[in-house]
């Protein structure tokens, strides 16, 4: 019997399972999808909050502050991007000033260090291209960005090293709550990968984790998904801002964000819809028509330069906070449910507290040897000219360039292919190294990143996916009916 069994392998999943792997136990991890961070974890605003927003004495703010924190810390022991470009809250007119304020005390009862209003010159000292109309902002130094994949990534692949299991293309249909002859409670998983008996379940399934809570508990959970979409655009307008820029809501609606990504672009977004469809992240014209207009308040000129859309789906639980912890009515199943913003930063604050409740209900012991550090892929984009040398030196596929938006080699690819939890898709590849993230968005590079993962992986090249089942480049070689 399995130790822990964990469902979801987004970053709530990976934070927790790396968390566990500090432990003498068997963890598995079962993700219906085909590689880590395929749900929300890969489609949001990559903001590592500082705190200030959510209700004092909530979970949300709790998880928050303490994931902040952490992040800074972790972004170097397990290597992934990570950049302190400090936030602000813009007041966009006089009658702001008061929510401003009370975010500030809100901020402060939630343990943010360094919160302070900007009056309107020195925030146009801080930020040039902030709008005119702006009044006053709250700026929170701690605010950051973060790359949410590596992120996620980072978190799986050192569990794995580590020892935790993960199983992808492996659909968890259902759970049954069992005794087992003395007394105890277990769980059997019915996946399409089989059935699976564990002492514990945690429940980390994004916006299906209500569905999976109210398999063994009288005491029901709602999730509402909400979608949010969002315009990516070119690196040539990523120094727009250096800060993160939100707007205080106001009559005018909840307001969107303009920010630099960690990799150089700038994002804006989100919008807030309620939906029924828990799968649908498609983008509309009026979406990102309103994400235009909204962004355009923030700053003095949004430019038109748009590279890709996408949407991501909150979680939202009808309680408006994360439901987190044991079950009452069955022991051994804990949630980490209705994780939507600011999940992403709450992540590793989540995995510690989730993996104690787990080792204190097993009595695990700490592993002696767990290995607590990560490499991250060397990026030659980012090399010094000695690294690139060095890093040629040791394969001269490093010197190969395969993605020249990016500047994404050979050596990278392979790197992302051979590691731990190794690329299996073109997506996966994508978020491992940048490959096919920039201005042309693959279409330079597919060509190229086909061949490269079919010869790895020892398949030929029409089995190659971009992301999920059937996700298929090529249909067949036009040569072939010759
Ligand atoms: C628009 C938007 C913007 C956001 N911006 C921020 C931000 O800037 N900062 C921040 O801190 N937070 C932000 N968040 C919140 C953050 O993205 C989420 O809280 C976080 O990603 C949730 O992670 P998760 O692991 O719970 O969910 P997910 O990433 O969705 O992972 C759940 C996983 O469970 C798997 N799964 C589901 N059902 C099954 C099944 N039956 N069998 C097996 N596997 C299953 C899914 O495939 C998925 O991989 C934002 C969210 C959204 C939507």
């Amino acid at each position: 019997m399995i130790d822990v069994t964990i469902i979801g392998a987004g970053v709530i999943g990976s934070a927790i399972a790396r968390e566990l792997s500090r432990y003498d136990l068997d963890v598995l991890v079962l993700e219906k999808e085909s590689d880590v961070c395929e749900g929300t974890s890969k489609a949001n605003s990559g903001i590592v909050h500082s705190g200030y927003d959510a209700k004092p004495g909530t979970l949300k703010a709790r998880f928050n502050v303490e994931g902040n924190k952490l992040i800074h810390e972790l972004s170097k022991t397990l290597d992934f991007p990570f950049k302190e470009n400090g936030s602000l809250v813009l007041a966009l007119e006089e009658e702001g000033r008061k929510g401003i304020e009370e975010l500030l005390e809100r901020g402060k009862a939630n343990g943010v260090p360094g919160l302070r209003i900007l009056e309107k010159e020195e925030l146009l000292g801080l930020e040039p291209n902030v709008s005119e109309t702006a009044v006053c902002a709250l700026y929170a130094p701690t605010g950051g960005i973060v790359c949410p994949f590596n992120m996620t990534i980072a978190f799986a692949e050192n569990a794995a090293d580590n020892g935790v299991m993960f199983r992808f293309d492996t659909k968890v249909n259902s759970i049954g709550k069992k005794t087992s002859d003395n007394g105890e409670a277990y769980y059997v998983l019915d996946t399409t990968g089989g059935s699976f008996e564990t002492k514990t379940v945690i429940n980390a399934a994004g916006v299906y984790s209500d569905v999976f809570h109210n398999m063994v508990s009288e005491d029901k959970i709602h999730i509402n998904p909400r979608k949010g979409q969002y315009l990516l655009m070119d690196k040539a307008a990523g120094e727009l801002v250096k800060s993160t820029l939100f707007q205080l809501p106001s009559k005018l609606g909840k307001g969107v964000l303009v920010t630099p990504t960690v990799h150089g672009n700038l994002m804006v977004g989100p919008t807030a819809e309620g939906i029924e469809d828990p799968e649908d992240t498609s983008t509309t014209s009026e979406g990102l028509d309103l994400l235009a207009q909204k962004g355009a308040l923030s700053v003095k000129a949004l430019p038109r330069l748009t590279i890709t859309s996408f949407a991501g789906l909150r979680a939202h639980e009808d309680g408006g906070d994360f439901v987190i912890g044991e079950v009452k009515d069955s022991p051994g199943f804990i949630d980490a449910a209705g994780i939507e913003s600011p999940g992403l930063t709450a992540a590793p604050a989540i995995g510690a507290y989730v993996a104690g409740i787990v080792k204190d209900i097993l009595k695990a012991s700490e592993k002696k040897e767990f290995i607590s550090v990560r490499k991250g892929i060397p990026s030659m984009a980012l090399a010094t000219p000695e690294e690139r040398e060095a890093l040629i030196a040791s394969d001269p596929s490093y010197a190969h360039v395969i993605c020249r938006c990016e500047l994404v080699t050979e050596g990278e690819i392979k790197n992302a292919i051979n590691r731990t939890l190794g690329a299996r898709t073109v997506d996966g590849i994508k978020r491992r190294t940048r490959a096919g993230m920039g201005r042309c968005q693959t279409g330079f590079c597919l060509a190229r990143t086909i061949p490269l993962l079919a010869q790895a992986l020892g398949v030929d090249e029409e089995q190659i996916r971009k992301s999920g089942k059937g996700a298929y480049y090529i249909e067949g070689k036009i040569k072939d009916n010759l």
